[in-house]
C-alpha cells in the first residue's frame, strides 16, 4: 500500500484537524468543479479532449457535501479549479453557499479560471466573499494567446481580469513558462502586473496527460528564467508563503510578488497542505501520484457524516511524502496519465 501511515486528528481550538503521518496539517482543499474547458491549451489538453460523461460527475449539492465535510475537518481554505470552474452551469451557486462557511471553519474561498466568464462573474464572486482569484494567462500577444490556448480570446479574458480588479478582487496571474513560446514575454508580465498591482507566479510544465505535443520541448526550468530576470529586475527574497509550491520574491521596481512553481527542479513537499478532489468525487492526496480515495460510493450510498470523515482521514493517512515527476524522455509519455484538467491545478 504506497505510503500507508499513520493519520491523526488534532484539535486546534474547538475545531478538527487532520495531520498526515509526516506531520503536515491539511488545511487547504483543490475542488476540480468540473473538466470541461472553453480553452484547449497546448501544455494540458489535447485538441479532441475526451471528456467524462456527465453521469459520472459529482452534483453541486454532491460538492457541497463533501467540501462541508473536509471544513468539519480542519480545511480552512478552498479552491475551486478545473478545467474551467466558471463554466459549469449553476457554478455560483455552490459558491455562494461556500462562501457562506467563510468565517465558521472556512478562512478562504478561492478560484482558479481562465479568465473568459470573469466578465459575467466579478461581482457575484464578490458578493459571494472570493476576495482573491488566480487567472491565467501566458502571453499578453493576442496571436500567441490564440495559439497557446486553441479557442481563447485575449481579449475577453482581459476584459475579464479588468472586471475582476474594478469588482475588487485581488488578482495573481499564472503564466507557465513555455519554451520558444512565451521565454521572452516575462519583462513584459512583469511590467504588466506592475501596472495593474496584480500578482505573478511561473509555472514549470508538469508531465500530467497525455497531449498532442512533445512536452520535453515545452520545459523551461525556471532556474534559468530567474537567473535572466535577475539581470533587469532586482528580486528580494521573501518569506511569504501560502504553504503551496510556489516560492516568492518581491519585485523593488513594482512592489508586486513574483512566485516561481518549480515541481521539476525544487522538491516543495515537504510543506504540502493540500489534497485534491476531482469533480468525479476521487480525493488525490497528491498532485503527482496516483493513490486516490473514492468518496463519491461512499456519499452515494448515504454515509453518515462521521463515516465520512472517518474516510477522510484514511485517506490523509495514505497521504505520500512526495511527488515523483519524471519526464520519460525516450518515450515522452507523461508521469502521471491523469490532466491538470481533471485533478485541477
Ligand atoms: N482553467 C483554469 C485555468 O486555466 O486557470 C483552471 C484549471 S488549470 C488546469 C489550472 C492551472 O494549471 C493553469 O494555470 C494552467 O496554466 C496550469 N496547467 C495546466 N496544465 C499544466 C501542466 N501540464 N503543467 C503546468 N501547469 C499546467
Ligand atoms: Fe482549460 Fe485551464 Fe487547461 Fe487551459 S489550463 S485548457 S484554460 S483547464
Amino acid at each position: 500500500m504506497p505510503g500507508r501511515g499513520v493519520a491523526h486528528r488534532g484539535q486546534q481550538g474547538n475545531i478538527e484537524i487532520m495531520i498526515d503521518p509526516f506531520g503536515r496539517s491539511i488545511s487547504y482543499l483543490r475542488v476540480s468543479v468540473t473538466d470541461r474547458c472553453d480553452f484547449r491549451c497546448v501544455y494540458c489538453m489535447a485538441e479532441d479532449m475526451v471528456f467524462l460523461p456527465k453521469s459520472d460527475l459529482l452534483s453541486l449539492e454532491e460538492l457541497e457535501k463533501l467540501c462541508l465535510a473536509f471544513i468539519g475537518q480542519g480545511v480552512r481554505k478552498l479552491r475551486l479549479t478545473g478545467g474551467e470552474p466558471l463554466v459549469r452551469r449553476g457554478i455560483m451557486s455552490l459558491i455562494h453557499n461556500l462562501g457562506r462557511q467563510i468565517g465558521h471553519g472556512l478562512d478562504e474561498l478561492t478560484l482558479t479560471t481562465n479568465g473568459s466568464q470573469l466578465a459575467r462573474f466579478a461581482d457575484d464572486l464578490v458578493a459571494a466573499g472570493v476576495k482573491r482569484i488566480n487567472v491565467s494567462i501566458d502571453t499578453l500577444n493576442p496571436e500567441k494567446f490564440a495559439e497557446i490556448t486553441r479557442w481563447g480570446r485575449l481579449d475577453q479574458v482581459l476584459a475579464g481580469v479588468m472586471a475582476a480588479k474594478n469588482a475588487g478582487l485581488a488578482i495573481k496571474i499564472n503564466m507557465v513558462a513555455l519554451k520558444s513560446v512565451n521565454e521572452n514575454e516575462f519583462d513584459q508580465m512583469i511590467a504588466f502586473c506592475g501596472e495593474h498591482q496584480f500578482d505573478l507566479c511561473l509555472i514549470e510544465t508538469m508531465p500530467l496527460g497525455e497531449i498532442d505535443q512533445d512536452r520535453t520541448a515545452q520545459y523551461l526550468p525556471l532556474s534559468l528564467v530567474r537567473a535572466r530576470l535577475n539581470r533587469h529586475w532586482t528580486l528580494n527574497e521573501s518569506d511569504y508563503a501560502t504553504g503551496g509550491p510556489a516560492r516568492y520574491v518581491t519585485i523593488a521596481q513594482t512592489g508586486q510578488r513574483l512566485g516561481f512553481i518549480t515541481p521539476m527542479t525544487h522538491n516543495f513537499c515537504e510543506s504540502c497542505n493540500r489534497v485534491r478532489l476531482t469533480c468525479t468525487g476521487t480525493l488525490y492526496m497528491c498532485l503527482g501520484q496516483d493513490d486516490a480515495a473514492d468518496l463519491r460510493a461512499p456519499l452515494r450510498a448515504g454515509v453518515s457524516d462521521a463515516e465520512l470523515a472517518d474516510i477522510l482521514a484514511e485517506a490523509i493517512s495514505r497521504k505520500p511524502k512526495g511527488h515523483d515527476f519524471i519526464i520519460d524522455r525516450d518515450h515522452k509519455s507523461p508521469a502521471v496519465a491523469r490532466h491538470m484538467s481533471v485533478t485541477g491545478g
